[in-house]
This record gives C-alpha cells, structure tokens and sequence, in this order.
C-alpha cells in the first residue's frame, strides 16, 4: 500500500460542489464530483446532532487541528474518504448553511458569517493521507483505524467488511431514517437506523444468530429478497397476534420467538386479553416474559417469576404452623404429617422449609399471608414440580 500525506487542501478544495442526501443523511460528493464522501463501507452520517457537527466548526475557527483525514486514490483516479467522512459532511454542510453554530450567544449560519470567519474556515488547510493499494489491504488498514469520535459498533464493522450490492440494498431498506415502516418496526424492536441495528436485527433473525456468515454469503447478491421477507415475517406476525403494544416487546427476541411458535393458531382477541390480564397483575415480575408465556398455552409459570412471600410473612405463618403442630404432636410440615414415615412427627427449623402458594398463582392463588404455608424443602420442590 502506497501512502502519501497531502497538506495543502483546503476545506473549500475538498468541500467544492459538496452534495448532501437529507433523506439518506449522506454527504455524498466533494472536490467537485472528484471525491465520493460516502463509500459503501462507510456507515451513515451520525455527527448531526448539535454538538459533535458543532465541535468540528468550533475547533476550524480556533485553529484546532480536526485530526488526520484518509482518502483512498481508485483505480480511475477519483478518492473516497476512507476516515473522516463524518468531519467532511460535517464541514461540507456548515458550508451550505444546514446548520448554525453560536457565536457570542447567537445562531450563526455560515451565509450570515463575517467575511473574515468565513475565508478562515475555507481556507484551513486540512492533514490528509491519501492510500493506494489493494481493496484487501485498504480494508484491514480501515478496521484498525481508530475512528474520532464514536467507534464503529459491530454491525457498522461488518458493512465496511461485507461492502457490495448486498450491504447497500440492505441500507437503503433498513438504515434510513426516513422509511416509513420504522414506526411499526420500532414497537417491537429498539433500534436507530442510521447506527444499522435495524439492519442488525434482520440479518441476526435470518441468519439465526450467524449475521457474519450469512453477509459473506450474500456479499454479491443483487437483492435483499429474503432478508426483507423474513424481517417482514416476523414483524407481521407479531403484530397479527398480539392487538396492543408495550414497552418490553422491544426487549424481546423475536426472531427465536417466531421460530417457535407461528405455526401455531393463536385467537388474537383471546392472547390480547390474556396479556392484558398478566400485565395487570401485580404478582407478575417479569413482565417480558408475559409474551412468551402466553403463546405457549399459559403453562410454563417459572417464566413470569411470580412474585415470593416475604421474610415476614415466612416467620408469622411459620411460627403459628409450628405451635399448632407441637400442641398435636405431628410435624410442622403438614405434608409429612399426613406420612408413615419418620418425619411424620418432625419439627422442621425454619431454615429447612419454603413458603408454598396453598392454591396455586396459576388457579388464581394470591401471594399474600392468608395463601400461605410453609412446607418443608423436600415438600415444597415434588408440589413444585406439580
Ligand atoms: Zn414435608
């Protein structure tokens, strides 16, 4: 790989004829159509928040350096921005007026800038590299590179490793924050497009768990007609099933969920009341687990993790259970009181027994003292196991 250091371009050489994509949130071109901002290995523009586009501005006007910037030269001599995308939208968009800074309290876009502020931005030179070599080579380089800033997640690592036709179909489908089924797609899933966890989310539900291999498979494909119908699948499902939404359906792994239960009939009316009814009652702590437990029949109550009596309630009940039992000569445990064997007599300490639900949560048994007996441990876990 060759590698030459340029010093003498200037924000406004690089920033000629900048284009920049509102709907994509893409700066797309610059030294007059010579450079391509926004190569497919580069993730989406994420500096647009106030403060960080602010910063790169804030630091050109007080002399600061911005930090090395790398262009890769192609084979036609055009570059793309390897690293520094973001600080080149960022300058290429305060340029063209997108956004204001403040200045002794006040907004300031740069049209409305003092001639002097403005040629002293335009004509800060800029530390460039500019690489030549093999994509191979440009690649591996551009992984080690530590990106000012915010790092690259994962999945923004695994576009710029997989980039081709694949990863930018996949983009335009699931990284834009303009599309218009995001609102659907985010009752059920907590995600922000342009740091591609959308596209995360469909390519780990498709690939079950395997999004590495499933995009080095796909690479040169030149559609996402699988990856959009599964994601729709899924989305589809889940919102045909269950009428309304709640917070915890974003915390939930629907991928795993759909796998195991779409071929099941489900009367929509019914699960709907269902949940209802679980996320009304209180003795129900894990409320994300409600989904789950309803779709499989309503059976599986460990999910829920049903709310335990508390360490008051355990002494009282304990304490009354064991003086009736002294008075009757029988054990403490009314389980092994009903036995032959030896414990049928036995005074078990508190420390040996577990509070038991006497009807159980399930049959509409409370947790509270009057639902309350304490059995021993080895009682407890058979009536448990029930
Ligand atoms: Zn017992």
């Amino acid at each position: 790989m060759i590698t030459e250091l340029h010093t003498e371009w200037t924000v406004e050489d690089i920033c000629e004829g900048f284009v920049y994509n509102e709907s994509e949130g893409k700066g797309l071109f610059g030294m007059g159509g010579k450079l391509t901002i926004q190569p497919e290995y580069q993730r989406n523009y994420i500096y647009a928040d106030g403060k960080k586009d602010v910063a790169v501005i804030d630091s050109v006007l007080k002399g600061y350096p911005i930090g090395l910037i790398y262009f890769v030269r192609t084979e036609d001599g055009q570059y793309e921005v390897l690293d520094g995308q973001q600080r080149i939208t960022s300058l290429g968009r305060f340029i063209t007026s997108r956004f204001a800074i403040k200045i002794n309290g006040m907004d300031q876009y740069f049209r409305g800038l003092a001639k002097e502020l403005q040629e002293k931005i335009l004509k800060t030179k800029l530390l460039i590299y500019v690489c030549e070599g093999e994509e191979k080579e440009i690649k591996d380089w551009f992984k080690t590179i530590n990106i000012v800033g915010v790092p690259l997640n994962e999945q923004e690592k695994l576009n710029a490793i997989y980039s081709g036709s694949f990863v930018t179909l996949a983009k335009e489908e699931f990284s834009n924050s303009q599309n218009s089924n995001i609102a659907k797609w985010s009752s059920y899933i907590k995600a922000v497009a342009n740091r591609q966890e959308f596209l995360a989310c469909a390519l780990n539900w498709v690939s079950k768990g395997n999004i590495d291999g499933y995009m080095s498979l796909h690479r040169r494909d030149t559609n996402i007609n699988e990856l959009k119908t599964y994601f729709n699948s899924v989305i589809d499902w889940v919102d045909s099933v269950f009428l309304n939404t709640y917070s915890e359906m974003q915390t939930i792994e629907w991928g795993r969920i759909y796998e195991e239960y779409h071929k099941k009939p489900y009367n929509p009316k019914e699960v709907s009341e269902k949940v209802e009814e679980l996320y009304a009652d209180e003795f129900v702590r894990n409320k994300k687990s409600i989904f789950e437990y309803v779709l499989g029949g309503c059976e599986d109550s460990k999910l829920l993790e049903i709310r335990i009596f508390d360490e008051r309630d355990k002494k009282t009940v304990y304490a009354k259970q064991t003086q009736k039992a002294e008075a009757q000569g029988v054990s403490n445990c009314p389980l092994c009181a009903l036995g032959n064997d030896n414990n049928k007599n036995r005074i078990w300490k508190i420390t040996e027994m577990d509070a038991d639900h006497v009807t159980a949560w399930s049959k509409g048994g409370t947790t509270d003292i009057s639902n309350c007996q304490m059995l021993c441990k080895t009682h407890n876990r058979a009536k448990g196991n029930k």
